[in-house]
């Protein structure tokens, strides 16, 4: 049966280009179990050319709302008529839908997503910390845009790209006084945590990083996931980090608070996570 075409269920995506490997519909769907909401979730793979005019179609035939990934999130936020105060600091959009009065309405989870799973799913304290982020691409800034809310002591950005990097601080300028630099000329104190928001570990590579870069409790987290520990996260423990996590938890507390914006119901997470773990092992 066409899932699309059940009729009276409100309809939900993902859009990206690749999405195939979005574990997004399996996510919202044990969600939609969990809490008894009648849903249905699937993927789109949708291109550039086409993201205008499909998410466009796609409210004027009712769908109930969006997740938009890779490479999309700045077009959506771009054409979304209003936004949240963390979507506005990211300048990127993962979560759309339609207010009552039908105008479009973006949100960025993301990094409502992260600091959940890191402050409460991994109890790693964020308050007066040493942060270090490596990459100013859109998870970076969706992550931002909740972390500089945690009290932590300071915020460090490396980038390969210095001048992207410095874009993101004067985004963020008014809010928090973000350090940036790039790799090579980086000359850092230890950190309390390191997170890896670049997109090298989808190719098995890190980005030049000293290990004197590690405290001795550090905790190191990489927003990619996969059966296998990423490339950035055999670094960390062969250098001795404290603690070590990959991007699962913060994949589905993203989703979880999409879900909360969508239907005003908070999932349970604890399960589902565990469930993406057994099915990935
Ligand atoms: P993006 O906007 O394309 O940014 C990519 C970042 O990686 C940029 O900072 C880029 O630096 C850097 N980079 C790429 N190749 C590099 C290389 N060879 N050497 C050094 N730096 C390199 O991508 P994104 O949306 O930020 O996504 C980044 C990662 O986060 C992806 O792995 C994605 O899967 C993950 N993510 C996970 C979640 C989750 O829920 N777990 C959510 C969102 C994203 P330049 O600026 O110099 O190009």
């Amino acid at each position: 049966m066409d899932q699309d075409r059940i009729e009276g269920v409100t309809r939900y995506a993902v859009v990206g280009d690749p999405v195939a490997h979005s574990q997004s519909p399996r996510i919202h769907t044990l969600f939609a179990e969990q809490t008894g909401e009648e849903l249905i979730y699937t993927k789109q793979r949708v291109t550039v050319d086409e993201f205008t005019q499909f998410v466009g179609s796609f409210f004027a035939e009712n769908g109930g709302g969006l997740n938009v990934t890779l490479p999309h999130k700045e077009t959506a936020f771009e054409l979304a008529d209003g936004h949240s105060r963390r979507s506005k600091l990211a300048r990127a959009a993962n979560t759309l839908w339609l207010g009552d009065d039908g105008s479009l309405q973006a949100d960025n989870t993301d990094g409502a997503g992260l600091v959940h799973d890191l402050s409460i799913n991994n109890r790693i304290t964020l308050t007066n910390r040493k942060l270090l982020v490596l990459g100013a691409g859109g998870a970076a800034r969706g992550a931002l845009a909740s972390l500089v809310e945690c009290g932590l002591s300071s915020i460090t950005v490396l980038n390969r790209t210095l001048a992207r990097a410095t874009a993101l601080k004067a985004d963020f300028a008014a809010v928090y006084p973000i350090n940036v630099q790039d790799f090579t000329s980086a000359r850092l104190s230890p950190h309390d945590i390191i997170i890896n928001a670049t997109s090298m570990s989808l190719s098995g590579y890190i980005p030049p990083l000293d290990p004197d870069l590690l405290s001795d409790h550090c905790c190191c987290y990489d927003m990619m996931y996969s059966p296998k520990p990423t490339a950035f996260m055999d670094w960390a423990k062969r250098h001795g980090a404290g603690k070590v996590f990959d991007g699962i938890g913060m994949l589905v507390e993203q989703a979880a608070e999409s879900f909360f914006v969508w239907r005003g119901v908070r999932p349970e997470t604890a399960d589902v996570i565990a469930t993406l773990q057994r099915v990935s092992a």
